[in-house]
């Protein structure tokens, strides 16, 4: 009777951490698929920014596609030329 309450005991645990186990797995395959898809996009996306004749914003989070002779980006304000600037002197400071 002890022994036979102890092996279902154990058998339930077991399977209740098998279970716990298969869902935490899956979920972590899905966050990973999902962080894999992610910077895929990002590496699309990043890609498509040198649109010719296209000014791309620089601002983090922007990257709005402005025309060649736009100063400000229409989606944040942040000015173009200023930017490239800014860009251009950091790599010479490296
Ligand atoms: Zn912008």
């Amino acid at each position: 009777m002890m022994l036979g309450e102890v092996i279902l005991t154990l058998l339930v645990c077991i399977a209740i951490l098998v279970i716990a186990v298969a869902v935490f797995g899956a979920w972590a395959i899905m966050m990973l698929a999902k962080m894999v898809l992610g910077l895929m996009g990002i590496k699309r996306k990043s890609s498509r920014k040198p649109t010719d004749g296209m000014r791309v914003c620089s601002r983090r989070g922007c990257g709005h596609a402005n025309p060649a002779q736009a100063r400000f980006c229409a989606r944040c304000g942040m000015a173009l030329e200023v930017a490239q600037q800014v860009k251009m002197k950091r790599v010479a400071m490296f």
